[in-house]
């Protein structure tokens, strides 16, 4: 199926076309429906599915590149993995102007993430750890959050990260949407699931 069957804007179909994404892969057109429609999300769904297009089209869709806070915030397993979901954002987004987004993993110096975070962003991406830290600081406003994607929450929870997850989901405004990607569903992504989305929709490839 084409992208041009979404809600998109032209210049997101327009960007689309020129990464030479002619068709969408069967997660992309299981999930962008539903999501673009502001739904909460359960997607099972590999690595090399198209996952990360996935959830990036539906948080760019919520995203006003005229408000300089952070309204979406993506959380990954590890650093690899957040730097790939931050360049295919990146790619993405290259459609709207002047969107700015800041990848927050442990490791890392937190100098040189608070010096970001406080230049401003629109879309955080990173590893539960470390966006905890963040959020604990108080480095890491979150008022203005309209999206919430966890990405790989199979491989997160079983780092241990599952009250770190929730922890954040908890610091996050409850009026948002919440976007679930995992490749299997064990009884903890039921449970995070229970306690973090809503009325969620289901899709599975
Ligand atoms: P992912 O599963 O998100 O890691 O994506 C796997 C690869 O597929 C990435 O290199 C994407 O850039 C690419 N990709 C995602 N969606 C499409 C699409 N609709 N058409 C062609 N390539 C795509």
């Amino acid at each position: 199926t084409a992208f041009s069957t979404l809600p998109l804007s032209p210049a997101t179909l327009a960007n689309l076309e020129q990464l030479g994404y002619t068709a969408m892969t069967p997660i992309q057109a299981a999930a962008l429906t539903p999501a673009l429609l502001g739904k909460d999300l359960i997607a099972q769904a590999q690595t090399g599915s198209g996952k990360t297009a996935a959830f990036a089209l539906a948080l760019l869709a919520n995203l006003n590149p005229r408000r300089f806070a952070v309204q979406a915030l993506v959380l990954c397993p590890t650093r690899e993995l957040a730097d790939q979901v931050s360049t295919e954002i990146r790619r993405l987004a290259r459609a709207a102007d002047n969107i700015k987004l800041v990848t927050l993993c442990g490791g890392v110096p937190l100098r040189g993430q608070l010096a970001s975070l406080e230049h401003g962003a629109h879309i955080v991406v990173g590893t539960p750890g470390r966006v905890l830290d963040h959020l604990e600081r108080g480095s890491l406003p979150l008022d203005a959050l309209n999206t919430l994607v966890l990405d790989e929450a199979d491989r997160m929870l079983d780092m241990g990260f599952f009250d770190d997850i929730a922890a954040v989901a908890k610091r996050c405004p409850t009026a948002r949407q919440t976007l679930l990607f995992s490749a299997t569903y064990p009884e903890g992504i039921a449970q995070l699931a229970a306690r973090f989305l809503r009325e969620p929709v289901t899709v599975a490839v």
